[in-house]
């Protein structure tokens, strides 16, 4: 065991957070809280980590289980390609493995949606086996300790940081070496203001002794951000609602939302009545136009949606103007549909759930 490990080991035991995924050794839900916790805060990832060990005890229940139900109980978490390839995968070890979890590195790395770090997570704190995890925790710990400022999002910094990690990595115990790095930098040495001050590390620490904690890791790229607008339409008759379900490649992949028009900006109600897409659309449609909702901003990790819902009441019957993949559902029963917290927001707003 390295020097690193035992100082970083000796700190873990005494500071991690007790979480549910941390007691149990069973693979399917330590994969279940990795899935669940990319991208996302622990203490909004652990309700949806009980919500889904309480409804799918194991990994053939969940494969088992309705497409529909997997993505309503995912509703909120966003990133909803995790909830789809968690399905699938969960598939794949039921149908291909007959229900075991799989033990191998290479076997783990081909389940849909797994990682080369969810990989190493699954086969270090279940099996035992020795990969390193490299996560944002791990380069920032690393990049910071050791003072190195090859850009983390660089293929060079990649293999840099992955060969640093495994070399330190503790092979008698690579579970814990790997939780207590990552909860080093989750709790300790975190993105600003770090605890430098009281840190176990500070008297090695590159970043500390050289004053540039604020600039390490390095990022090669500035992540763009894409500006889109909606206009959804809400084609509601008395107790009816038409919903349409999301496909193809873009957001949102099979959750429900409303008929859209997408457009380069922001429309006012007589740009918007007067558009292309809106004629288009609506050809004959007799209709009343009750209201517009004050615009909604919604913001992705790539993307900025500025929403606005044009409510709108057909005077015809809603089944001839319903767009293709839409369905007419009966307002009350509108929770029983996965949607993206935009769409739940808007719905919650207009008292319709
Ligand atoms: S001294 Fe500061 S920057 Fe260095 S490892 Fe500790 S918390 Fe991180």
């Amino acid at each position: 065991m390295t020097h690193f490990s035992e100082k970083l080991t000796n700190w873990y035991a005494q500071n991690k957070r007790d979480l549910p995924w941390r007691n149990t050794r069973d693979p399917y839900r330590i994969w279940l809280s990795e899935i669940i916790l990319q991208q996302t805060r622990v203490d909004q990832g652990t309700a949806y980590y009980l919500k889904f060990e309480e409804a799918f005890p194991t990994v053939v229940d969940l494969a088992r289980a309705d497409n529909e139900k997997v993505m309503k109980l995912w509703q909120g978490l966003g990133y909803y390609s995790r909830a789809r390839n968690l399905h699938t995968a969960a598939k794949t070890i039921t149908d291909v493995h007959k229900g075991d979890f799989p033990r191998s590195h290479k076997q783990i790395l081909e389940l849909k949606g797994v990682g080369e770090y969810t990989a190493a997570a699954i086969a270090s704190f279940a099996f035992g086996q020795p990969y390193a995890v490299v996560d944002g925790n791990v380069y920032r710990v690393i990049s910071r300790v050791f003072g190195i400022k090859t850009p983390i999002d660089s293929s060079q910094g990649k293999k840099e940081f992955n060969e640093i990690a495994a070399s330190l990595l503790d092979k008698k115990d690579p579970g814990t070496h790997n939780q207590a790095i990552m909860e080093f930098g989750a709790l300790y040495c975190k993105p600003a203001s770090p605890d430098c001050n009281s840190c176990i590390f500070n008297n090695v620490c590159h970043a500390y002794r050289n004053n540039e904690v604020q600039t390490l890791p390095v990022k090669e790229k500035k992540t763009k951000i894409r500006s889109r607008f909606f206009n959804y339409l809400v084609l509601q008759k008395k107790e009816q609602i038409i919903i349409r379900k999301r496909r193809g490649n873009d957001i949102w992949t099979n959750l429900y939302d409303f008929p859209l028009i997408e457009t380069s900006s922001e429309l006012e109600e007589e740009e918007f009545f007067t558009s292309t897409q809106w004629k288009e659309l609506s050809g004959q449609l007799d209709f009343k136009f009750s209201k517009v909702s004050p615009p909604y901003k919604h913001i992705l990790s790539h993307q900025h949606i500025f929403a606005k819902f044009w409510l709108i009441e057909p005077k015809g019957s809603l089944k001839k103007i319903a767009p293709a993949a839409s369905v007419i559902v009966n307002v009350s029963d509108l929770t029983k549909y996965a949607v993206p917290r935009l769409i739940e927001r808007y719905l919650q707003d207009a008292s319709l759930i």
